[in-house]
Order: C-alpha cells, then structure tokens, then sequence
C-alpha cells in the first residue's frame, strides 16, 4: 500500500503541472473534461485519462496544406517543378523526374506503388522508366518496387549497405539493386542530374539524401513531417544523436520543396527550421530533465524499500519523460501540429540516449 501511495502522489503531483498546461479543447457535451495526455496509452473509453478527445486535431493551418487527393486514383499528383511530379496517398510519399530520354523515380512506398506505373505514364505517355533510386532500405518506402519488376534495363540505385541488407534478407517486393555507392555519387539522364548523398540519421544501416540541383528539390525521407512535430521518436530513428544533425545537414541544400516521405504535404525551407527548433528544444529539456534523473530514481527506490528497481527505473522515466512533454508541449501547441501527440516519445528518445551517452 506504501508503495501504491508513493506512485499515486508522484503521479499526481506531475499530473497537476500537466493540467495546469492543458491546452483549450472543446469538450464534447456528455463526455468527460479533456485531459492532459498523460503519456498512457490513448483510448477511445470516455472518463480515460487519455481519451482521444484529450488531443488536439491536426492543426488548421496543416489541413489547409493538405493536397487534395483524387477519388478515383486515391492518389495526388503534381508537378512541382517542370518535369518533376511528387505523388502521395496521404500517408506516404514518391516523387518522378520525367527527362527526355526517360523517367527517374525516387522510392515505391507499397501503400500506393500499384497506382504509381498509371501515375507516370499519364504524366509522362511513351516514355520508358530508367532509374529506381531507393531512399533507404525500409520496405514501407521501397516494398512496392515490385510493381517495376517487367521494366527492360531498369537500373535500381541505392546505397551499397542498403543492398548488403536487403540480400541477407528475404524481402521478395523489393527488387535488388543494380548500382550501387558508398560515397557521394550522381548521375545524368537527358540532361538532368540527381545526386546522391550517404547520410545517417534514420535506417540502422544507410540513408541517402537525393538531391535535384535544377529543380531545387531535395528527398531526405524519414525525417521531418512538415506542419507537424516529427513522427514517433524522431521518425523512429536508429540514432537520435544524429538525427539531431541532420537539420543543418539539409539546409546546406539550396532548394525550394523538401520530399519528407510521410504525410501528404511536401516541404520547405522554414519547415526545416521549425523541425530544426522543436527539436533542439526537446534535446534540451530532456537533457536538463537528466539532471534530476538519479535523485528521483534513488528516493523512488529508497520508497519501494529496494524491492524493485525495474519499478523505481520505470516511474523515474515517466516522470521526467512527462516534465519534459509539459514543457514542450506549452512551448510548441499552436507552432507544430500534433505536437500533444508525440512530444512525449520525443522526450523519452532523449532520455534514453542521455541515460547510455
Ligand atoms: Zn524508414
């Protein structure tokens, strides 16, 4: 019962700080006051601490960015630049560059690579795909490459520890690739160039930014989510250490739209910024948070009378985990969109790395 005690008033102390940020919800007649999230699980049960209703909606200034998607196709596709189209189902990204002498396509999420061959043939009639480049190795982003399989000469362009992965692996969608790097690399199609750059801020094993110089466009996927706070953990990054590197990485990139891979909308320059800013922001409050870290762990220990550290290790994550999400949160409600959303898997991917770093 002491125990029970203990959790209960730390709980509720830290809960109380939350509720006094909470932001202004409409609360919906019947159902229980909005909450705080408290960094549990979401639920659909009303009188749930984490009732869906305690989260914002997406912001409107990120659904008046939204690209409208055709019934039909259950795609959008736009030209951005002359020649170059990006596509997205609403959920995730690919982009085409359409030259003269054929079509070069950057990624082919699953979610819509059926729909993509229709897409670049309306966009671009008679003229044969050439190049595959894979962003990385994630089949979420290259699992519909099967649907270039029957393309004569199609060569596949990706990373060399990218291909050395998807051969130990059993992933038939995928189709292998044919040329490969390790270095900055690039190539020329009917006059345009697309470069390669190897980078390491997402995949266990490689990233590359794909960089269009005359289109001012550059694909840095699995990164930011434009008009939102990144995805979950920092775009499930492998490395959150060099995640937080990549902002500045990609701002040395002269160029006008950003291809993020997730969500529908494409990117720019401030987007960057702000990513850049938010997440600076939670590396900081974490990383300050830390410095209570061993104090609270060892009072918390102290209380459950040496009988669990597991416990005692858990509630001292939650508790810094959750000052961290309520002063991020007040920060950044009304800047980036579904920031209530994520903000405390952010501080908690921070916490961790401090905790072995
Ligand atoms: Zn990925």
């Amino acid at each position: 019962m002491k125990t029970c005690k203990l959790f209960a008033s730390a709980l509720f102390s830290v809960g109380l700080s939350a509720l006094a940020l909470q932001p202004s919800y409409a609360a919906v007649e019947g159902e229980p006051s909005p909450q705080f999230n408290s960094g549990g699980d979401v639920s659909l049960t009303p009188g749930h601490s984490n009732h869906y209703m305690a989260f914002a909606p997406e912001s409107p200034e990120m659904l008046a960015r939204m690209p409208t998607i055709d019934p039909e196709t259950g795609l959008h596709v736009s030209q951005i630049k002359p020649g170059l189209f990006y596509v997205t189902d609403g959920v995730y990204q690919s982009a085409f560059l359409v030259t003269d002498e054929g079509v070069i396509v950057i990624d082919a999420p699953p979610s819509f690579a059926d729909k993509l061959p229709d897409a670049i043939r309306q966009h671009a009639p008679g003229i044969a795909i050439r190049y595959l480049v894979y962003s990385h190795g994630h089949s979420d982003h290259i699992a519909g490459a099967r649907v270039f399989g029957d393309v004569d000469g199609l060569e596949i362009v990706a990373h060399a520890d990218v291909a050395r992965s998807l051969a130990r692996a059993e992933r038939p969608n995928i189709l292998p690739p044919t040329k490969t790097y390790d270095a900055p690399h690039s190539f020329s199609l009917g006059g345009e160039t697309v470069e390669l750059t190897p980078a390491s801020f997402h995949a266990e094993d490689a990233d590359t930014i794909v960089y269009l110089p005359k289109q001012k466009f550059v694909a840095a996927v699995d990164t930011i989510t434009p008009g939102e706070v990144p995805f979950m953990n920092f775009g499930a990054t492998s490395d959150v250490g060099a995640y937080m590197t990549l902002f500045d990485t990609i701002l040395e990139y002269e160029f006008d739209h950003i291809l993020s891979g997730h969500v529908s909308v494409l990117g720019t320059r401030e987007d960057v910024l702000k990513a850049r800013d938010y997440s600076h922001d939670v590396w900081q409050t974490a990383g300050a948070g830390m410095a209570t870290f061993l104090d609270r762990f060892n009072a918390t220990l102290t209380e459950l009378e040496y009988q669990n550290a597991n416990l005692a290790y858990r509630a001292t994550i939650e508790a810094v985990r959750r000052d961290c999400a309520s002063e991020v949160i007040s920060r950044w409600t009304g800047k980036l969109s579904v920031v209530d959303v994520w903000a405390d898997s952010h501080c908690q991917t921070v916490i961790l790395y401090n905790i072995m770093h």
